[in-house]
């Protein structure tokens, strides 16, 4: 059996759900009151590729930060994907997501020198009072060279597993 360990970033400004997220993601739970430790931390997923294969996402997820800050380069060393996180009840976190993109942009990258693939999650979508519209999530989607975007809502458990496929990051 072989083993492939790939790192992945999840970034974003705090309080948009990027701890519920992985925590949803690895076990399937939503809790109101889980929180990870204040700090860098991951968790990690493993999936069964093929017969042969087996894959561990190490899930990297910056906690206890409230708005943008520029990262340690080796806090990006050797990510292979990374998810930049927004709230859309919250419009200065979605304004974040640039700053966030282009650092990542000036300090991730693939062995190959390429900028490493990025996904945009635009989360708590469950929620009434959205202030940011889907297609001012396309344009700068496309304006600031994510691979794809996607509507989630952790508490509802929608796309959370799309989100995190190989073909989407
Ligand atoms: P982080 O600081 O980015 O890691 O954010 P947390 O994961 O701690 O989530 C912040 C708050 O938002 C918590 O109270 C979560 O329960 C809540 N939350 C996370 N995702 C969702 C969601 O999809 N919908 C709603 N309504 N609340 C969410």
């Amino acid at each position: 059996m072989t083993e492939h360990l790939l790192k992945i970033l999840i970034v974003g400004d705090g309080n948009v759900g990027k701890s519920s997220f992985v925590h949803r993601y690895v076990s399937g739970q939503f809790n109101k009151t889980y929180k990870m430790t204040v700090g860098v931390d991951f968790s990690v997923k493993l999936l069964h590729w093929s017969e042969t294969e087996k894959v561990r996402l190490q899930l990297w997820d910056i906690a206890g930060q409230e708005r943008f800050i520029s990262m340690n380069r080796i806090y990006y060393k050797g990510a292979v994907g990374c998810v930049v996180m927004f709230d859309v009840t919250n419009s200065s976190s979605f304004l974040s997501c640039r700053h966030w993109k282009q650092d990542l942009d000036n300090k991730a990258m693939l062995p190959s020198g390429d900028s490493i693939p990025c996904i945009l999650l635009a989360n708590k979508c469950d929620l009434a009072q959205r202030v940011v519209s889907a297609d001012s999530i396309k344009e700068f989607s496309k304006a600031n060279g994510f691979k794809t975007w996607m509507e989630t809502s952790v508490k509802e458990n929608k796309n959370i597993g799309e989100a995190m496929r190989p073909t989407s990051i």
